[in-house]
């Protein structure tokens, strides 16, 4: 990236502004403990280089992350200048770093191979610390590019390509690493044969959006929200009618309802409880009302239907919140208050879970949602290791990468 001088300038009078805090709560605020005043201290001498080199020796994701870390609950809401006003631009600053380049030095092989099942952001940031240790790493990724939810369901105007670009070829350029693409375990390839030939194999392989049961599911035009993003990934998608229902009150609700607008004139989302439980980021709440999405509380799909004319519609019932000690409160349908939503396309986005299927076929047990791990990464198989978001159920970039960091640092020790 080529900063203009007007640009330059704003970026070290960002930098200017640090205090260099004694034990900083800025990095105490970073999950991948990125040694935040120290960077931004490089800025300031002009030795970006050095700045470059101290957010990738924690972070192989630093330019992702950068762009679409959840800064405000991280480092910048953390940041002291916070109580002086302004909390100092810890991304800006981030994404001017990361486009430099550093000499880092080449480890000597260990003789030690590790296979990593997934090659999105927790597979790709364990391969990169397992690399620089002198451990040959094989990624078996089944798409055909790597970075899992950064190239698939996250709408990719929230993720520039260069930042995708400037992290993930640092990482894949390292010898000690291979990424064997349309490899998708356990048909490809032996499950048996991955054990045999690798000291360790580090599972990260994501989550998918949860089905769900319900009469006139299997109708055109209702999609699971997964689906459902992948094809808002367009420029200009397809358009699919008028009114688009969201049925969810996450995070990845809110990116269907945001993106739902490419392709129909109205969306609406309907939440089961109150605005107030709902488990998506106030950020992410505040871009869909600003962004014209239409938020119905405390009701609860029942069922899909079309009527003869080929209309499609959603029935609800309505709720009251019942309190329960200690956790969120529980939805009770009232009795008697059906009603019914006409629409043109339905989009279910009411979580994510592992795939079940694929965990039982490789032999490793299953907790009630995730795949059982003890504290230190392992599954029920010795030497099988999982990370990212099948062990937290769905968290961010930079916890998966913390992740990462950890189960090499336990892994080395073993061996
Ligand atoms: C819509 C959406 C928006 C999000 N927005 C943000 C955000 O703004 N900021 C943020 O920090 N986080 C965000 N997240 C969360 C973040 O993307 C995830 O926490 C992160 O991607 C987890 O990384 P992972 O490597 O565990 O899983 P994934 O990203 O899911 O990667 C898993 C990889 O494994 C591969 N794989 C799966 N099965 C197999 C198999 N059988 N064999 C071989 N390979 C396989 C997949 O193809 C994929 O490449 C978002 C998530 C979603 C869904
Ligand atoms: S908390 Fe803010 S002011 Fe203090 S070191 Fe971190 S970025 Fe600088």
């Amino acid at each position: 990236m080529r900063n203009t001088e007007k640009e330059k300038i704003n970026i070290k009078n960002e930098a200017e502004r640090c205090l260099y805090c004694y034990d900083a709560p800025c990095i105490k605020g970073c999950p991948a403990h990125i040694n935040i005043p120290e960077f931004i201290k490089a800025i300031r001498e002009d030795n970006v280089s050095r700045a470059s080199r101290l957010i990738y020796e924690e972070n192989p994701l630093g330019a992702v992350c950068s762009e679409i870390c959840p800064v405000e609950e991280l480092c910048m809401g953390n940041c002291t200048m916070n109580k002086m006003g302004k909390a100092i631009n810890i991304p800006l600053l981030q994404q001017y770093a990361t486009h430099a380049d550093y000499k880092s030095e080449s480890p000597i092989f260990t003789g030690k191979k590790v296979a990593i099942i997934g090659g999105g952001p927790a597979g790709l940031a364990a391969a990169e610390f397992f690399a620089r240790e002198g451990i040959k790493v094989t990624i078996y990724e089944k798409e055909k590019i790597p970075g899992g939810v950064l190239n698939k369901t996250l709408p990719f105007e929230r993720l520039s390509q260069g930042a995708k670009d400037r992290d993930f070829t640092k990482i894949l350029e390292n010898k000690f690493i291979e990424i064997k693409y349309n490899y998708e375990l356990p048909k490809k390839p032996d499950w048996k044969e991955i054990l045999k030939i690798h000291d360790a194999v580090v599972i990260a392989t994501g989550l998918r959006s949860k089905p769900i049961k319900m009469i006139g599911i299997g109708h055109k035009n209702v999609f699971f929200a997964d689906e459902f993003l992948m094809m808002m990934q367009k420029k200009t998608p397809k358009k699919l009618g008028n009114h688009i229902v969201v049925i969810g009150g996450g995070d990845v609700a809110m990116d269907c309802a945001v993106q739902g607008f490419k392709s129909a004139n109205k969306v609406s989302v309907y939440y089961r409880r109150s605005r107030s439980e709902m488990p998506a980021s106030t950020e992410e709440r505040e871009n869909a009302d600003n962004t014209g999405v239409s938020m119905n509380y405390l009701s609860s799909p029942n069922r899909i239907t079309r009527n003869n004319s080929g209309e499609l519609f959603i029935e609800f019932v309505q709720n009251r919140l019942e309190e329960v000690k200690g956790r969120r409160p529980r939805p009770v349908p009232i009795k008697d208050s059906n009603f019914k939503v006409m629409c043109d396309v339905i989009v279910f986005a009411v979580g994510l879970e592992s795939d079940k299927k694929f965990f039982k076929r490789l032999g490793i047990e299953m907790g009630n949602v995730l795949p059982e791990i003890g504290e230190d990464y392992q599954s029920s198989i010795d030497n099988v290791y999982l990370i990212g978001d099948i062990t937290n159920g769905g968290g961010t970039v930079v916890e998966a990468v913390n992740m990462a960091k950890e189960v090499v640092k336990i892994i080395l020790e073993e061996f």
